[in-house]
């Protein structure tokens, strides 16, 4: 009888683009709450968290298109799927003052 383990087929791949889409999420979240902690305003501050958000969104975008092509991923992912990855996307509160 053959038992898989599961734990040691963790993808790297995976788990690169998943810190990459964690570091930019944090990254992005960060800055909205000193923007929005300390009032910052303008063009620049606007367009620097755009910037942040869309990087996060391809990494995010990368993570998913990933866990769908990888044949290693489908396999892991899939036994996890009620608790990942839909978990990881948290929006931030978008209270740019005008
Ligand atoms: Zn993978």
């Amino acid at each position: 009888m053959e038992e898989l383990t599961i734990d040691a087929a963790i993808c790297s791949d995976y788990e690169r683009l998943l810190k990459e889409s964690q570091r930019g999420l944090v990254a992005w979240r960060e800055r909205s709450e000193e923007v929005s902690r300390f009032g910052l305003q303008g063009k620049n501050i606007g367009d620097e968290l755009q910037k942040l958000q869309a990087d996060y969104a391809a990494a995010y975008h990368r993570l998913e298109q990933h866990g769908k092509t990888c044949i290693l991923c489908q396999f892991t992912i899939g036994l996890t799927e009620n608790e990942a990855p839909s978990s990881v996307f948290i929006s931030p509160r978008r209270e740019l003052p005008a």
